[in-house]
């Protein structure tokens, strides 16, 4: 396969609320924007951004699990957007999901050795043999002892529930995972456990993961590369180690400053933004950070910024740090003070 194994193009989705006069809405919620990235074979891309950003909403358009408003989904070259129900069917082996909560998202009803061969079975028959060589194979393979294929998920930790949602994801060869808030439901040492087994089957398997998380704890040890979202749109898209060591977009900027540090002897930085990340209903005009954001000029209210490639493979949209080049030179080039930070602007 040449190319990316995932190739995302200006997705987006609205949801239209109520219906008035000839069945028009009232208003929409614009929940993704104009989203494109790219996930290579063995590649783990994570998409960060408060509650309410819409990273959620991405996972679940990856999945079409809802359909997309505008936009392509290319998996190996196949626009998944625009395929019927049967033709998905044959693709949905290909990009399996494990959930948030993996008590929700396992039937009780069933044992564990169902959960994890019943994905197989509805695409091919087994033996009952060859479905208890299967879960057994894929506990082992999650770190779990094959006997426990006969217990319900009640009877199981929540660390085990979730490594069971991944052995049921495993089970299909999926070339693609998405794991949305895979860990964050879970104990600290919990996750560090789930978080090694990904990397490790990752290493083993050469899956590729779009990891949604809002821990930037999590997402530094396991991303390649980071997307950031807010209100919708990815505003910085950058290789993991780049992208901690000198984020470029303020919101960025703004959410390493925010995040816990693990060590006591450190300065924490001032979080250099404040408010709620405003209503999707009605974002602000221009870019939508504008009305919490220390760097905004006028231009930030009116024009919405385009991502721009940086010299170091990210790419960021902001009209101050990163201006487009053939644009006039950004009207506010000189540096800021942002709560402890002080920020050198037009680098
Ligand atoms: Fe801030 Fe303006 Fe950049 Fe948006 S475009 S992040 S408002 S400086």
């Amino acid at each position: 396969m040449s190319g990316p194994l995932l190739k995302v193009e200006n997705l987006t989705k609205h949801y239209p609320l109520g219906a008035g006069f000839l069945k028009k809405p009232f208003s929409v919620v614009r929940a993704v924007e104009d989203v494109s990235f790219s996930v290579d074979a063995g590649e783990t891309l994570c998409v960060v951004g408060e509650s309410g950003c819409g990273k959620s909403t991405v996972a679940r358009l990856l999945m079409r699990l809802t359909d997309p408003t505008g936009g392509r989904v290319l998996l190996e070259g196949t626009d998944i957007a625009g395929l019927g129900k049967h033709e998905l069917r044959a693709w949905r082996r290909r990009m399996q999901m494990v959930f948030q909560d993996p008590y929700s998202s396992l039937n009780p009803r069933l044992t564990a050795g169902q959960i994890i061969t019943e994905p197989v079975q509805n695409f091919e028959h087994l033996s009952r043999k060859q479905r208890n060589a299967l879960a057994a194979d894929l506990l082992q393979k999650v770190g779990m002892a094959p006997e426990m294929m006969h217990r319900l998920p009640s009877e199981l930790s929540g660390g085990q529930r979730q490594r069971l949602g991944i052995a049921r994801a495993l089970s299909l060869k999926p070339s693609l995972i998405i794991a949305d808030e895979a860990v964050s439901a879970l104990d600290v040492s919990v996750q560090a456990q789930i978080l090694n087994l990904l990397l490790d089957l990752q290493q083993q398997m050469g899956i590729a993961f779009v990891f949604i998380s809002h821990d930037l704890g999590v997402v530094e040890h396991i991303a390649h590369r980071v997307a950031v979202m807010y209100l919708g749109r990815i505003v910085e898209l950058s290789p993991c180690e780049a992208l901690f060591a000198r984020p470029v977009h303020p919101y960025t900027e703004a959410l390493i400053a925010a995040a816990p540090v693990p060590d006591p002897t450190r300065v924490r930085l001032e979080a250099p933004v404040e408010g709620e990340v405003p209503s999707p209903i009605n974002p602000p005009s221009g870019c939508t950070f504008h009305p919490r954001c220390p760097l905004a000029v006028d231009r930030c209210s009116i024009e919405v910024p385009r991502l721009v490639p940086m010299a170091d493979g990210r790419v960021v949209a902001c009209h101050v740090r990163a201006p487009v080049p053939d644009s006039p030179v950004s009207p506010a080039c000189h540096g800021k003070t942002m709560g402890t930070l002080v920020v050198p602007l037009c680098r």
